[in-house]
């Protein structure tokens, strides 16, 4: 049983679909205005880690909504305001550059730098910018069921005070929370009627890019209500898994939470996973900050990106981590040492899997996400002499479908390049797929010495078998 630690109840809870074998989870994306650092893509990985654990270890399927903010992120939502500019025109006016263009260019680079790390894609990526027709709807419906009003200001609030359970994620209280920012709750929020109340939806003049006509006049969505909507759209009024940086908890999540259920008149989210943040020299990873590091800083050090990946895995998703090049040095010496190891073992006769490390592996996945237990247990197989190399070839191919880093990767030659094979050849590692699917490993050793008499060395990896010709010919 898959557990994770649900934020709301705070304790460990069991996962499971509450549709058939379909885990439904919604991960928080990136805002488009910049590029996504390593410390947001440790949160993406741990949504992939869940879908992982679950599709691996349990058989399930994962259905992976993620949005990007393409509008609607004031630089100053840390509060309980909405207050300040919007992220995208500010990066605009600062690159004299149109915010859809800058928009599509960072969409794009987080979408490589998540290939980079080999999370795999989400079924849909909705654009804030394209699903405002679904916040319109879902505010026109909190504005007729009273969780909503029109203020003086044109904008369109949510009543805080209409959701009794505001708070029960994050912990805070509504009598407890006071406007953050005075001064830009006086600029920006003259038309709410209570401190914690927030917009739905800001009324804005023309002169402003990127706004939407609407029954309240010219405007832009808050922030909050881009993750409603779209989740309720497209995973729909209930859904089992919500995953962000624990940054998100509030105001982002508990608004959303109240948003969402004040819609649909019951809870929504089942539960709720949060990732601590990646540090840097010992401070939240953050532009603002001035402490990020990119995939491509890590590559321009000459380090494998999948370095990154095996560095996030020795901490756990609710610890806070510090990132240092050294610890990214020895993870990347790791991944190369690990994957030599794999080559090898993969040149020796098959063997089922080591159980003992299959089971510890499962366990510690299944226990909140324990990865560096997991990777200790790998490690231990690693350097176990009495376990057949076969074996060790076997489970490390499996561990990796959990850990996704690519550990049986052959370099320079993508498998279905069938021009560079022999006569024959093609046919022969086909027959040892399905020898393999079938788990006759007789048969795929023979098919493997067959290969092997006509210049390709084949190795198995996770998603199947790759070659590479002995003889150096293509
Ligand atoms: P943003 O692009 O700012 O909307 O952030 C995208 C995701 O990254 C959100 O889920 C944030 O909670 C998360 N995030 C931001 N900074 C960090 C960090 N230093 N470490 C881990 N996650 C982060
Ligand atoms: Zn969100």
């Amino acid at each position: 049983m898959l557990r994770l630690t649900d934020t709301k109840t705070r304790r460990h809870e069991d996962i499971a679909p509450s549709r058939g074998r379909v885990l439904t989870l919604y991960a928080c994306g990136p805002t488009v205005y910049r590029s996504q650092h390593v410390g947001n893509l440790r949160t993406f990985v741990l949504g992939d880690l869940i879908s992982r654990a679950g599709e691996v270890l349990h058989g399930w399927q994962t259905k992976l909504v993620q949005n990007v903010t393409d509008v609607g992120h004031l630089a100053d939502d840390t509060g309980i305001e909405l207050a300040g500019e919007d992220k995208m025109l500010l990066a605009a006016r600062e690159q004299n550059r149109d915010p859809f263009e800058i928009a599509r260019h960072y969409e794009a680079e987080f979408l490589t730098d998540c290939g980079r790390l080999n999370i795999h894609p989400a079924d849909r990526y909705p654009r804030a910018s394209e699903c405002i027709e679904l916040m319109v709807e879902l505010i026109a419906k909190l504005i007729e069921s009273d969780h909503a009003y029109v203020g003086d200001d044109g904008s369109v609030y949510f009543d805080a005070r209409s959701f009794p359970s505001y708070g029960a994620l994050s912990g805070n209280r509504l009598e407890d929370l006071r406007a953050g920012h005075r001064q830009d709750a006086a600029d920006l929020n003259v038309g709410k009627r209570f401190h914690a109340d927030w917009a739905l939806w800001k009324h804005a003049g023309s002169q402003r890019q990127m706004v939407w006509d609407t029954p309240w006049g010219l405007g832009f969505p808050g922030w909050h209500v881009e993750c409603s909507a779209m989740s309720l759209h497209f995973l729909g009024e209930t859904f089992d898994v919500h995953t962000g940086g624990i940054d998100l908890r509030f105001p982002h999540h508990e608004d959303e939470r109240a948003q969402s259920e004040a819609a649909v008149g019951h809870e929504v989210v089942r539960r709720w996973v949060h990732g601590e943040h990646l540090l840097a020299e010992g401070r939240k990873m953050a532009k603002s900050t001035g402490n990020v590091v990119l995939v491509d800083d890590v590559v321009a050090r000459g380090h494998d990106p999948l370095a990154v990946r095996l560095f996030y895995l020795t901490g756990r998703y609710r610890q806070q981590m510090n990132l240092t090049w050294d610890a990214l040095a020895g993870a990347d010496r790791r991944l190369a040492r690990w994957r030599t190891r794999v080559a090898e073992w993969a040149e020796a006769p098959s063997a089922p899997m080591h159980s003992a490390t299959v089971s510890r592996v499962t366990e510690a996945f299944d226990d909140d996400l324990d990865t560096p237990t997991a990777l200790v247990a790998l490690g231990e197989l690693d350097k176990d002499d009495t376990v057949a190399a076969g074996a060790k070839f076997e489970t490390f191919a499996w561990a990796d479908r959990l850990l996704g880093l690519d550990l049986a990767r052959t370099v320079g030659r993508p498998r279905d390049d069938v021009s560079a094979l022999p006569d024959g050849a093609r046919e022969l590692i086909d027959a040892r797929a399905a020898a393999r699917d079938a788990k006759d490993w007789a048969a795929s050793d023979q098919l493997r010495e067959q290969l092997a008499n006509l210049g390709v060395a084949v190795t198995d990896g996770p998603d199947g078998q790759s070659w590479s010709r002995t003889d150096g010919s293509r």
